[in-house]
């Protein structure tokens, strides 16, 4: 298995944990474009959202449940933060197996999307 989120989740490559479930875990992204930037990804491999099925409806939950539990026990809910997915190539998407980003911090995200 060459998926890169896989090895976290397998543990071959050491990662500090910041949320975990028997469905998804959350992690720092290594390249924070925010004070704060967290993937909250599914432990079963699941390429992107056109790879998910209606049976798959605890998966889908949990990220929404983990990504409102790390943005309250982290206060990020006090200022907003922004939730993303990148799907398919088009949208940048670099590591295929589906993830959430949570961005957030005190100050104002940029704009949505670059102009
Ligand atoms: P995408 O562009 O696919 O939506 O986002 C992939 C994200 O995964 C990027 O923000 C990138 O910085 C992050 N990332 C890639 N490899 C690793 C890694 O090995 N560890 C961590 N923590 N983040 C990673
Ligand atoms: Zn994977």
């Amino acid at each position: 298995m060459s998926c890169i989120f896989c090895k976290i989740v397998s543990k071959e490559i050491p990662t500090k944990i910041i949320y975990e479930n028997e469905t998804v875990l959350a992690f720092n992204d290594i390249n924070p474009m925010a004070p704060e930037h967290i993937l909250v990804i599914p432990k079963r491999h699941i390429e992107s959202i056109d790879d998910l099925s209606s049976n798959d409806k605890d998966i889908t939950s949990s990220m929404f449940e983990a990504a409102r539990e790390i943005a309250n026990v982290r206060n990020l809910s006090e200022y907003g933060y922004r939730v993303i997915i990148n799907n398919g190539k088009a949208a940048g998407q670099e590591v295929f197996h589906l993830h959430l980003h949570i961005l957030g911090g005190k100050e104002k995200l940029g704009p949505m999307l670059a102009k």
